[in-house]
């Protein structure tokens, strides 16, 4: 499982389409909110839009992972398709602020890996969110006065990336996860390769 989290407009949700994108094997968790789809938003793809009722719901079922309120609204990790994914052997990527990566880390903590991702400047985070002219000036504002709250958790993550260039962010990224997935205990298939080749060994 693998956790990026960063303040709004750092480049986090970019950074992980693409590394889903070039990656058959590590499925993108889609969490459900209960905030309002954004211009270009499809149901389904960034987000489970659901009103408040029906997350509550799932809270009192135990359906998410893992869950916690941001910017004013709830955002969940629904249990059921991480698990069956994991089943599957495939791997798992959470965009997912620090309460959920404080949850998810706690709930199985020698396969979590968790990112941080920091803008270069206070300036070019309020520039980019004003870029992507996705949300109104008044949410943008709350969104950049939450920001240092976020940043403040970075000291518990594994690995802190600076977006200052997409690519070069984007790449130690990809070298972050290949590293993290040739770790001995995350591939158990070793040890019976290892019986197997010592059995062919000659005398
Ligand atoms: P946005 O509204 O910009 O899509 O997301 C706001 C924040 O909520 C981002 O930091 C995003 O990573 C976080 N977030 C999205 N889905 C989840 C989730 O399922 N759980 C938690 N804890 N945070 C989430």
């Amino acid at each position: 499982m693998l956790v990026l989290s960063s303040p709004s407009g750092a480049g986090k949700t970019s950074l992980s389409r693409r590394l889903v994108a070039d990656h058959a094997e590590l499925k993108l968790s889609v969490s459900c909110t209960t905030r309002s789809p954004r211009p270009g938003e499809q149901e389904g793809r960034e987000y489970a839009f659901v009103g408040r009722p029906a997350f509550d719901a799932m809270v009192a079922e135990a359906a998410f992972l893992e869950w916690a309120e941001v910017h004013d609204h709830r955002y969940g990790t629904p249990r059921a398709p991480v698990l069956a994914a994991l089943e599957a052997g495939r791997d798992v990527l959470f965009d997912i602020d620090w309460q959920g990566a404080e949850q998810v880390a706690a709930g199985a903590p020698a396969d979590v890996v968790r990112v941080f991702v920091l803008p270069p400047t206070m300036a070019d985070l309020r520039r980019r969110l004003f870029a992507r002219a996705q949300d109104g000036a008044e949410v943008i504002e709350r969104r950049l006065a939450r920001a240092p709250g976020e940043i403040a958790r970075w000291s518990a993550y594994d690995y802190v990336l600076v977006n200052d260039d997409f690519d070069q962010a984007y790449a130690d990224l990809a070298h972050i996860y290949h590293a993290e997935r040739l770790k001995r205990a995350r591939n158990p298939w070793l040890s019976g390769f290892v019986t197997g080749l010592l059995e062919s060994a000659e005398p």
